[in-house]
């Protein structure tokens, strides 16, 4: 059923036709031509699918073929006003835009890192903020996405963990993370978007309702038609759930591992206790990862915590003959967070002991982590004491 109820309204400046973009040189926003659409007058059609878009026209009483019409514009050309869905009748338009908008909400702030990652604070629909991160790298650009405000998972090196969990994003939250920044970055002439992550704020299985229905709208092609191979959905494996996402979603797969070790993954990663990995990795062997679909194993490394032969052993040892790959991760430190950064030649050290395991393993760079946009550093906790919106 289509709301068409008033929405709550965000902070004034970002209501109709407010034009942001990112600052190149300082970390403040600066008005720039992009057009963005209200985020006032009415509820959001961005997020819906097909089917929710043919019920506003059963409801409007538009042919429903108009439907698929407004889909292409939202969905396809990105358009962030009604007016600009020109092959709509201007009745129609008006007829629509008194009840709805297309509902893409600028960020309230963006920072650049010197290495050209570009981290955003998007507004929500409940009125409170998340981060999004922009990573460009030679013909490639990934999106790392939020799927929540917060999150309930409690990692111990996590920041985001830290700020314990506000809600979750509506399939427009999400969305408009994507849609928004690759309008942005079009404009600014930068790498269009190849890849998108889900691995900003939050558990995507936490909220996979939503999770699930933004990859829908992204692979659909009444949607952007995106190949799911382009997209990955992280986890820490939450194992009620993952059966879902590994039957509904053709993305890739990327579980949070960290440790081979349960004592020691329980005490990184509360989760652990309820859905242990040995679990989860059985889970997984169930299906099969030999063709185009990927399931990757991140494991973030600790200095002296699980970055020693004996874990790289284990590691060999659970993920034996399943099809996989392993991205290490170099950790940054976190403020009162007990564990240490480590030493690069120890990464490569373990790196090459999977590899030479059949193991393929790989150190993924780091990114923008002098704009707090590396792995586990996101956070809109006030308490973070950065990015703190002016007009919360
Ligand atoms: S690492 Fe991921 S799952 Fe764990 S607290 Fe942070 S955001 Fe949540």
């Amino acid at each position: 059923m289509v709301k068409t109820e008033q929405q709550t309204l965000p902070s004034p400046s970002l209501n109709g036709g407010s034009s942001i973009s990112a600052d190149k040189d300082t970390n403040k926003q600066s008005n720039h031509s992009l057009q963005l659409g209200r985020v006032s007058g009415g509820s959001a059609l961005l997020g819906m699918t097909l089917e929710e878009l043919q019920d506003v026209c059963l409801q409007l009483s538009m042919p429903k073929f108009t439907a698929k019409q407004m889909a292409q514009w939202i969905y396809g050309k990105h358009v962030h006003t009604i007016d600009e869905m020109t092959n709509l009748s201007k009745a129609n338009r008006e007829k629509l835009g008194s009840l709805f908008s297309v509902g893409c909400m600028a960020p309230v702030e963006t920072q650049k890192s010197k290495d050209g990652t570009v981290k955003y604070l998007f507004p929500t629909e409940n009125g409170k903020f998340v981060e999004t991160v922009y990573i460009p790298e030679g013909d490639r650009a990934t999106l790392c996405v939020s799927c929540q405000v917060g999150c309930k998972m409690n990692c111990l090196f996590c920041q985001t963990g830290k700020q314990g969990w506000q809600g979750n994003l509506t399939v427009r939250d999400i969305l408009n993370q994507i849609y928004t920044v690759d309008q942005l970055i079009a404009e600014e002439g930068k790498t269009p978007l190849t890849n998108i992550v889900y691995m900003g704020q939050g558990e995507p299985l936490d909220n996979l309702d939503n999770v699930l229905k933004s990859t829908t709208i992204l692979t659909a092609d009444y949607g952007w038609a995106w190949s799911p191979h382009r997209i990955t959905i992280s986890t820490v494996g939450l194992k009620s759930h993952m059966r879902r996402l590994l039957d509904e979603s053709e993305c890739h797969i990327a579980v949070s591992l960290h440790s081979p070790i349960h004592e020691q993954r329980l005490q990184l990663m509360p989760a652990e206790k309820q859905f242990p990995i040995a679990d989860i990795v059985a889970l997984l062997r169930e299906y099969d990862w030999s063709h185009q679909r990927r399931i990757t194993f991140e494991y973030t490394m600790f200095g002296g915590t699980n970055d020693s032969p004996l874990h790289a052993k284990e590691l060999t040892k659970l993920l034996k003959e399943l099809f996989c790959r392993v991205n290490l991760i170099r950790w940054h430190r976190v403020p009162d967070v007990p564990l240490k950064e480590v030493e690069m030649d120890t990464m490569e050290h373990f790196r090459d002991y999977l590899c030479n395991h059949g193991i393929p393993t790989t150190i993924r760079a780091s990114r923008g982590q002098d704009i707090w946009a590396a792995c586990g550093l996101l956070s809109t906790s006030p308490r973070a004491g950065r990015f703190i919106p002016s007009e919360q």
